[in-house]
């Protein structure tokens, strides 16, 4: 078993690939301010989260509402700042980006929201929402703009373009705005996704295939992305890695496998009781999500913040200290005291 100190090197040298985004002992603190009283605490949205994203490699970041994955992917995109740590995307700290550079960082990379309708300006049509990103790009040529659409939308399969560009969102399906909103997301031709539960608001029926489209994608552009979901059903499309967060820190972290046929910590294999994952072997077993709700993110509890909810909590221990990653098999990290060395 290792701590956590080690972990960084340890991905290092399991995946050969490049790294394209590391994030290091991030802290994304808001302050609270009582009217009268100035300063009355901070909400610790993410509060301490490690890990490297290497080029081509697909991330799922697991976890209920209200647990920071949205402040996190929000701190990746440069809508907030980092109270500490660093967000570092090809060896240079977005927080240190000339206004130019950060032009650079946004094309680089692509947003896929999660409701599409809302994401979409309604008093424009497709080639002009398709167009507009390329203009604040810098791509002055109209002809490589319309270049860029047409492939855009072929490659999302608004097709024939022809039939669509004239359209306004309203006129769409919810599928086929979530298709304009992965095509404004590629249409830069980022290296990097951030995909903000990209399915969660659309039919069940359009669900598998956006997902396969997305996987097309990052398959034909060896795109990295970070998947953000409530949902460990889904996982297993694109995901090589599973990240679990819970009142803002990664609690376990592991091979898609791993996580869906070992989980390790209480809660993950809580989140795994609700899944329709069919490999999921150990679904059986799992135990009911304890009742109460995740823990206030402004006075968190002391020691393992899942101590609350947890049966199997060691009194003394788990409502004291705060635990390390330890390492029970090779790459499967996960943060609870049931696994530390004996
Ligand atoms: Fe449960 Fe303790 Fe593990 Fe936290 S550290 S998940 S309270 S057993």
């Amino acid at each position: 078993m290792v701590a956590a100190s080690q972990e960084n090197a340890m991905e290092k040298k399991q995946d050969s690939r490049k790294i394209l985004l590391s994030i290091d002992n991030l802290r994304v603190w808001f302050e609270l301010r009582r009217f009268g009283f100035g300063h009355a605490g901070y909400v610790k949205a993410v509060d301490g989260v490690t890990f490297d994203v290497h080029q081509g490699e697909t991330i799922a970041v697991v976890g209920e509402s209200g647990c920071g994955k949205s402040s996190l992917m929000k701190t990746i995109l440069a809508l907030h700042k980092p109270t500490e740590g660093k967000v570092v995307f090809e060896d240079k700290d977005i927080a240190e980006l000339t206004d130019e550079e950060m032009h650079g960082y946004h094309s680089r990379v692509g947003y896929v929201q999660q409701d599409p309708y809302g994401a979409l300006p309604p008093f424009m049509n497709l080639k002009r929402i398709l167009e507009e990103p390329l203009i604040v790009g810098g791509v002055k040529s109209s002809e490589e703009r319309m270049k860029r659409i047409y492939k855009a939308m072929e490659e999302v399969k608004l097709t024939p373009p022809d039939d669509f560009l004239q359209k306004y969102p309203h006129m769409l399906s919810g599928g086929q705005q979530q298709r304009v909103v992965i095509a404004r997301a590629m249409i830069m031709e980022p290296k990097f996704l951030v995909a903000d539960e990209p399915v969660s608001m659309l039919d069940a029926s359009v669900r598998v295939e956006i997902l396969k489209l997305l996987r097309g994608l990052q398959e034909s552009h060896n795109l990295s992305v970070i998947y953000i979901t409530h949902d460990l059903s889904t996982v297993s499309y694109f995901s090589e890695r599973i990240f679990v967060m819970y009142a803002g820190n990664l609690i376990e972290k592991a091979q898609v496998r791993q996580i869906l046929d070992n989980p390790l910590h209480p809660y993950t294999r809580a989140l795994l009781t609700g899944t329709s994952e069919p490999d999921a072997k150990n679904a059986e077993t799992f135990k009911e999500l304890p009742p109460g709700e995740p823990p206030s993110l402004v006075n968190p509890p002391t020691g393992c913040r899942f101590h609350p909810r947890c049966s199997q909590a060691i009194k003394g221990v788990c409502d004291v200290k705060f635990p390390p990653d330890f390492e029970p098999e090779p790459g499967h990290l996960v943060s609870c005291w049931l696994y530390e060395e004996e």
